[in-house]
């Protein structure tokens, strides 16, 4: 996809137009030398793709005691970094620079740095575009690229997995990006973290450059956008900022929900909004609540927000959940057996990413060690991630499994019968409530029949005193815990 590596190749122009502090070590020409050579073996190992994508933006800041420092231009890239390269940057350091124990990646954008160290031949796609005559989709991708943030190339409609809790927002996400004409503005998406709204914006902009390359494209974080204007303030240049602006024919603005309460970013942000919808281009926002429930937004803004078509994606659905990670196994190339897939699905239900987060770490796995991935393989390596989605196991599973477990009706969780046969297994079932959610004790006392706290308390005690001497009742507790766990 020749598109795709325009866009991936511009990214390497974000933004480079902060001052950065100057380095003062003596020793910093050994320390470029050093860094030369971590970023050749970088690119050595994780491909020339992932390479110019992710790692070639990062310019090298200094050493300091065990610590070397990288700057990224945006956040979004240096949380990726932090995220997905952090462990191996480390070591590939250390390995090149014995002193280097550890290291810091920063947001900061160092022109002085940046130039010297792109000017070497690991970035020969710089090189070519300085020389080559640009279309008018070239300079488009570059323009966007530099007042815009880097796309990333797995973001696309193919890679977004459709169910029914995303099915409008997909939908109304493809229309903008297959018509040149604009029928709602804004698209307004909201929704949790990690449910895909960031994937949804990225699939546009790939999707317009690709069909309409003429198409002026801008992808920023509201962070960003306000950095921006920050910026322009500072340097007494809203002019020219407003003009790269008003000249997009399609903006998309994510995490809106940054910009609240930020007045004069707001002001300028509703201006350019004007301007653009006046001129007929398509506006595109996400945050991670619906425009009337967003605090610190002017009102007028606010009800501008919503004019257009607001979609909502709600939390992925076991079925979703499973369809994703058999979508995303298979793109990884990792066999997993359907039911391990299945037992993920099940207890791993937060969000998307963390779903991801899960795979990648079995794939890591698969990769490192080898062998198959059986349920208590995932059982072991996902030990942390179930521990935390079994801490949000409400209060009602866990009154209806000690229920079960008694042979008494649930009913008799909320019930006010004293009698031995019911009043210990909800005693049972309060203890574990405490220790199995993140429930308050007020809280586990109103879903227990509107009981006050310190009955609650004095149902954990008398369980915890019971444990150490009635090994019936140990066994009985036990058994629950790891059936509400597994
Ligand atoms: P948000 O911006 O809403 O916080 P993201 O778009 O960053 O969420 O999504 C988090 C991760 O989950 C990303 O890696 C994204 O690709 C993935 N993801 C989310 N929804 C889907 C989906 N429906 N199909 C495939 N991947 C998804
Ligand atoms: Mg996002």
């Amino acid at each position: 996809m020749q598109q795709t590596n325009r866009l991936t190749a511009a990214t390497g122009l974000v933004d480079t137009s902060d001052a950065a502090p100057t380095q003062t070590s003596a020793n910093q020409d050994t320390n470029l030398a050093a860094w030369q050579t971590v970023r050749k073996s970088l690119q050595k190992e994780f491909g020339d793709a992932a390479y110019r994508h992710w790692l070639n933006p990062m310019t090298f800041v200094g050493i300091e005691g065990a610590v070397a420092t990288m700057a990224l231009p945006t956040r979004f890239l240096r949380d990726w970094i932090e995220s997905n390269y952090r462990s191996r940057l480390k070591v590939i350091w250390h390995t090149q620079d014995a002193r280097v124990r550890d290291i810091n990646l920063i947001v900061a954008d160092h022109p002085l740095m940046a130039d010297e160290q792109n000017s070497s031949p690991m970035s020969p796609k710089e090189e070519v575009w300085a020389n080559d005559e640009k279309d008018e989709a070239q300079k488009n991708a570059e323009a966007s690229a530099i007042i815009g943030s880097p796309l990333d190339a797995r973001l696309t409609f193919e890679n977004f997995i459709v169910g029914k809790p995303n099915e409008f927002a997909f939908a109304a996400a493809k229309r903008i990006a297959e018509t040149e004409e604009v029928s709602f503005n804004p698209l307004f998406l909201h929704g949790g973290v990690g449910l895909g709204k960031t994937h949804l914006m990225h699939a546009i902009a790939w999707d317009i450059q690709r069909r309409f390359p003429k198409r002026k494209v801008v992808y920023l974080s509201a962070e960003k956008f306000m950095y921006q204007f920050i910026k322009a303030l500072r340097f007494k240049d809203t002019m020219s900022f407003k003009e790269q602006f008003r000249s997009v024919d399609v903006l998309m603005i994510d995490d809106f929900q940054f910009i609240s309460g930020k007045d004069a970013t707001q002001e300028e942000f509703f201006h350019t909004f004007n301007a653009l919808v006046d001129q007929n281009k398509q506006i595109i926002i996400s945050a991670d609540k619906a425009p009337s429930e967003l605090d610190g937004l002017e009102e007028r803004l606010r009800s501008r927000l919503g004019w257009g078509l607001v979609a909502d994606i709600h939390p992925a659905t076991y079925e979703l959940r499973l369809g994703i990670l058999q979508a995303k196994a298979e793109q990884k190339k990792i066999k997993v057996e359907r039911e391990v897939l299945e037992f993920m699905a099940h207890k791993i239900t937060a969000n998307v990413r963390e779903l991801e987060g899960a795979l990648n770490r079995l794939s890591a796995h698969v990769t490192l060690v080898g062998g198959e991935i059986t349920i208590e393989t995932a059982q072991d390596l996902l030990a942390d991630m179930l521990r935390a989605a079994n801490r949000r196991q409400t209060v009602e599973e866990i009154q209806k499994k000690v229920a079960e477990h008694f042979n008494i009706k649930q009913a008799e969780m909320h019930s006010p019968r004293r009698s031995r046969a019911v009043a210990r297994p909800r005693q049972i079932a309060m203890y574990l409530a405490k220790v199995l959610t993140t429930a308050s004790l007020p809280e586990i006392g109103r879903k227990f029949g509107g009981r006050d706290h310190t009955t609650v308390i004095h149902a954990i005690r008398k369980v915890e005193e019971l444990l150490e001497i009635d090994t019936q009742l140990s066994e009985d507790v036990h058994v629950l815990k790891r059936s509400l766990q597994s």
